[in-house]
């Protein structure tokens, strides 16, 4: 086939937070189930080149590729449900286009012309597009998820690009805008003013929705439908109801009943097929009718934001439908644990420290790692997570009161994790962690090793401290085993404490690779072995 690829733009209007990226990864996915391949990408309007030095409170998770891309959220969707490339072509802010462009002119590229938005930038937002839709070789859908609500200022460039590359490639582009439509109790009704106002926005700028999806947070009725489809010019079997879901797997059902794909593939007469969605729904549901609850305390200090965990929330969620229990996850703030654990977490029956930057909230993750070691509940340490159980355990159980990280205190006696040696000349932070993909080997005799069933494995980085081989021998002596390395041997990867359940540490994040069709075996694992602790304790076992 060689059928120019086609590009979906999807925008969104009204508000943010409509759940942009779940629509378009649903549709990413419906389009794979037809036999086309996708390629994603998400821009972004704002002025950082990428999320990775930005708070988790003001954006949520940083999610990271093979290729060391500290990127958006959202990339956690689109590789959670389908099958896309994700690397740095995937990530796109106003940032890197603007720093791109001012490049070029240093360099004097633009031959003496003045350096404007409109062509310069525009061009660079287009070139990348492109760029997205090389990695398709050939024909399949680039689907390009603009961040932020039409009418916002800064993300008229991105709309005007867009606007610009349908006139130049004509047919083989189509705009889904998602709207939201609420529902205005004191009248009784659901309103599509705002969804109207926000097309009127759109089609400013010249773009022209092909399909609208409405959010809200009930069924969007024939008649809304009705009313939106003539008054912003989309027929009427291009508007789709996408009410409030309990669990965002079922997205892709929601719009395949409505069959989206259909109204897709027709735009640029495809040919549908019959498709089975059955494996999919099967996949993201707990694999027994009545499965027995498992309770995880998330131990993290930005436990309040919903959106800072995504993709270990998500992963903790994958491997309790293969394990087949209820997942009731608690999160617990670490500042309010420091000193005694109160005795009100000590229900739960598996603890997970996730990553993390900084001192605070240190102490209490270290009182959830002594409290999970000393009363043999499942501790499970992600990146910092994993620091934590390496410093606890040298303080309790190798006696080394003073141990720590030089993050939290750069003058310990003991300084069990330190900076990366690469680490240490590095004066900016953007972008220079040790970052992305990097092969790790396994113990044989390890839980790790026993998870994975592999003695090879590549996982995501992201950090500037690591273990301090200096201690190595004392650790292995009492009983905390390096079971994961660089495969050169000098950098500890996954850290684990003998004579203990399930008690492990690893310096890499899983929890960027786990999907409903491929639950991640180390939080498989760990939730199983809470499972049993679980059951051991109501007496079901042993
Ligand atoms: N702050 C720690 C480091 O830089 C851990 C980072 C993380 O958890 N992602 O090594």
């Amino acid at each position: 086939m060689d059928k120019e690829p086609v590009f979906l733009f999807v925008t969104g209007g009204v508000i943010s937070s409509l759940g942009k990226g779940i629509a378009a990864s649903a549709i990413g996915l419906l389009l794979e189930r037809q036999g086309y391949p996708v390629a994603m990408m998400k821009l972004d309007p704002y002025l950082n080149i990428d999320p990775g030095t930005m708070s988790p409170f003001q954006h949520g998770e940083v999610y990271v590729t093979d290729d060391g891309a500290e990127t958006d959220l959202d990339l956690g969707h689109y590789s959670r449900f389908t099958h896309t490339p994700l690397s740095k072509i995937s990530t796109v802010s106003s940032g890197q286009i603007y720093e791109e462009v001012l490049k070029k002119e240093r360099r004097g590229d633009f031959l003496g012309s003045t350096v404007q938005v409109i062509p310069h930038v525009t061009e660079e937002i287009k070139r990348r597009f492109r760029v997205c839709a090389e990695q398709l070789h050939g024909f399949g859908f680039v689907i390009a998820e603009i961040g932020g609500t039409v009418g916002d200022i800064e993300s008229q460039p991105f709309l005007e690009a867009i606007r610009q590359f349908r006139y130049e490639k004509g047919h083989s582009c189509l705009n889904v805008h998602v709207t939201y439509v609420p529902y205005i109790k004191a009248a009784g009704e659901q309103k599509t003013k705002p969804t109207q106002h926000s097309v009127q926005a759109l089609r400013q700028i010249g773009i022209f929705p092909d399909l609208i999806l409405c959010r809200s947070e009930t069924t969007v009725g024939p008649d809304e439908r009705a009313k939106i489809s003539l008054f912003c010019n989309v027929p009427d079997n291009s508007v789709f109801d996408v009410p409030d879901v309990d669990l965002i797997y079922d997205v892709p059902i929601v719009l395949h009943n409505q069959n989206i794909e259909g109204a897709i593939l027709q735009r640029f007469g495809l040919k549908e097929k019959a498709v089975d969605l059955s494996d999919w729904q099967r996949s993201s549901r707990p694999s027994v009718s009545t499965p027995p609850v498992v309770k995880i305390g998330v131990v993290g200090k930005y436990v309040k934001h919903q959106d800072a965990y995504k993709s270990l929330y998500e992963s903790l969620y994958h491997a309790s439908c293969k394990v087949g229990c209820q997942l009731k996850i608690e999160k617990l703030d670490p500042e309010k644990i420091e000193g005694e654990f109160p005795s009100t977490f000590k229900d739960l029956d598996g603890y997970l420290v996730p990553g993390g930057f900084g001192l605070r909230g240190w102490e209490g993750k270290i009182a959830t790692a002594t409290y999970c070691r000393t009363s043999k509940i499942p501790y499970f340490g992600i990146c910092l997570g994993m620091q934590v159980l390496a410093v606890e355990f040298a303080r309790e159980v190798l006696g080394l009161q003073d141990a720590n990280s030089t993050e939290i205190n750069a003058q310990t006696l003991h300084p069990v994790i330190s900076l990366l040696s690469e680490q240490k000349e590095v004066a900016n932070l953007g972008g220079t962690m040790r970052l992305g993909a990097y092969p790790c080997k396994l113990h044989e005799a390890s839980l790790a090793f026993q998870a994975y069933g592999s003695h090879t494995i590549s996982e995501r980085h992201r950090h500037r401290y690591e273990f301090n081989s200096k201690y190595l021998a004392d650790f292995c002596k009492k009983g905390a085993h390096i079971t994961g390395t660089s495969p050169d041997g000098s950098l500890c990867e996954v850290i684990e404490v003998t004579n203990h359940p399930w008690m492990l540490g690893a310096q890499f994040h899983p929890e960027f690779k786990s999907k409903p069709t491929a639950p991640h075996p180390l939080f498989v694992a760990f939730l199983q072995a809470s499972l049993d602790n679980a059951q051991a304790k109501t007496g079901k076992l042993k």
